[in-house]
C-alpha cells in the first residue's frame, strides 16, 4: 500500500525500516529484489533506497523504488541530493516520482563527488539541504512527505553541535518532516541529541540510523568519512575479531540488539537498518527484537 510516511506515523507511535543502496550490476539489482523480498516478510513500516554520490547508480534508485513498490507493495523513500543538479534536472526527478506515486523523499545535499575537496553546487543548483526542502513544498505542496538526515554527533564540516542544531532547525522549519539519522554507537549521544534538538523546539520524530556491524575494517574506513565515533566497547569487541567474518557478524548482532533495545526503552519513535543490501544480521536483528 503506498503511504506517505506521516501518515503511517498518525497511525504508529514507532516505524520500523530498512535501507538498501543500488547495486552496480543488473545481477545485483536482482539479487537485492531477493533481499528485500525476505525482509518484506517481516512486514517493515517503509523501505529506503539511497542516491548514489554520483555516477552509475543514479538513474537506478528510481527504478529500485518502483519496482519494489510494485512486486511487493511496500512503502518506498527515495533519496535524493542536489550533488550536480540543476533545479530543472531536480524537477524532472521529482515529476517522474509523483507520477508514479512515489511519495516520499529523504532530502539531501550530499557530498561533494569523488576528487572535489570542497562542496560547489550545480550551477542553477542548491547549497543546502533546506533549499531543495523549499523546492519540493513549493512545486508540490504537500504531495510528498520529506525526510532529512541528522547527524547526533555533528555533522563533520559543521563547527559545533549548537550551529548544526540551528541548521536542522532551519530544515525542518522549510519542510522537513521528520529526521533519520546518521550511525551512531553510544545511546547517550542520542539522548543528548534529541535534548538539544527538544530544547531548540524541534519536535518532529528522530529515528535512529542503526548499522548492524560487520566488517571491522570498513567501519574504520566509514566512520572516518563521516565522522561518526566509534567507541572504546566498540575496538574492544570488534578488534580482536577482525578477519573473522562470521564471529564478526554474530558479535554485530549481539551488539545492535543491545543498542536498539536500549534505544526503544529510552523512547526512540523507531529504528532504520542500514541493511547493506543483505538480509542477515537485519532480519535476525528484528526477530531477536521481536518487531
Ligand atoms: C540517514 C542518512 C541517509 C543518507 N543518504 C544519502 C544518500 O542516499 N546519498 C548521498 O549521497 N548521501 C547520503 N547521506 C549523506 C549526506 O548526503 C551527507 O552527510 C551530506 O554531507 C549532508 O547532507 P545534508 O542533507 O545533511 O546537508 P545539509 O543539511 O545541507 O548540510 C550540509 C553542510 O552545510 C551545513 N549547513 C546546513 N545548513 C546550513 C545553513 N543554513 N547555512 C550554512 N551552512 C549550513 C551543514 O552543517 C553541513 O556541513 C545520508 C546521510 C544520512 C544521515
Amino acid at each position: 500500500m503506498i503511504k506517505k510516511i506521516t501518515d503511517i506515523f498518525k497511525e504508529k507511535n514507532r516505524t520500523f525500516s530498512f535501507e538498501f543502496f543500488p547495486p552496480k550490476t543488473p545481477q545485483g539489482v536482482e539479487n537485492l529484489y531477493k533481499t528485500v523480498e525476505e525482509l518484506s516478510e517481516l512486514g517493515p513500516d517503509f523501505v529506503s533506497v539511497t542516491y548514489g554520490a554520483g555516477g552509475s547508480t543514479r538513474g537506478t534508485t528510481m527504478d529500485i523504488c518502483l519496482e519494489i513498490q510494485k512486486r511487493f507493495d511496500l512503502t518506498v523513500m527515495h533519496h535524493l541530493t542536489c550533488v550536480g543538479h540543476s533545479q530543472t534536472e531536480l524537477k524532472a526527478i521529482l515529476d517522474r516520482m509523483k507520477a508514479n506515486n512515489i511519495r516520499n523523499v529523504l532530502a539531501l545535499r550530499g557530498d561533494p563527488p569523488k576528487g572535489a575537496e570542497k562542496w560547489k553546487p550545480a550551477p542553477d543548483g542548491f547549497e543546502f539541504c533546506y533549499q531543495l526542502n523549499d523546492f519540493i513544498c513549493d512545486n508540490y505542496k504537500d504531495f510528498f512527505s520529506i525526510g532529512v538526515a541528522g547527524f547526533p554527533e555533528g555533522h563533520i564540516h559543521c563547527p559545533d553541535k549548537e550551529t548544526d542544531t540551528k541548521y536542522l532547525k532551519i530544515k525542518i522549519e522549510h519542510g522537513g518532516e521528520f529526521v533519520i539519522t546518521q550511525l551512531f554507537f553510544d545511546n547517550a549521544i542520542y539522548s543528548e541529541y534529541l535534548e538539544r534538538l527538544r530544547n531548540t523546539g524541534i519536535n518532529v520524530r528522530i529515528i535512529p540510523g542503526i548499522l548492524p556491524i560487520t566488517n571491522y575494517e570498513g567501519l574504520l574506513k566509514f566512520c572516518n568519512i563521516c565522522g561518526a565515533t566509534i567507541t572504546r566497547e566498540v575496538h574492544d569487541i570488534f578488534k580482536p575479531l577482525n578477519g573473522d567474518d562470521e564471529a564478526i557478524s554474530k558479535a554485530g548482532i549481539e551488539f545492535a540488539v543491545k543498542q536498539c533495545r536500549d534505544l526503544l526503552g529510552r523512547g526512540a519513535p523507531g529504528l532504520h537498518f542500514f541493511t547493506l543490501n543483505k538480509v542477515e544480521p537485519a532480519r535476525e536483528i528484528w526477530k531477536r527484537l521481536g518487531l
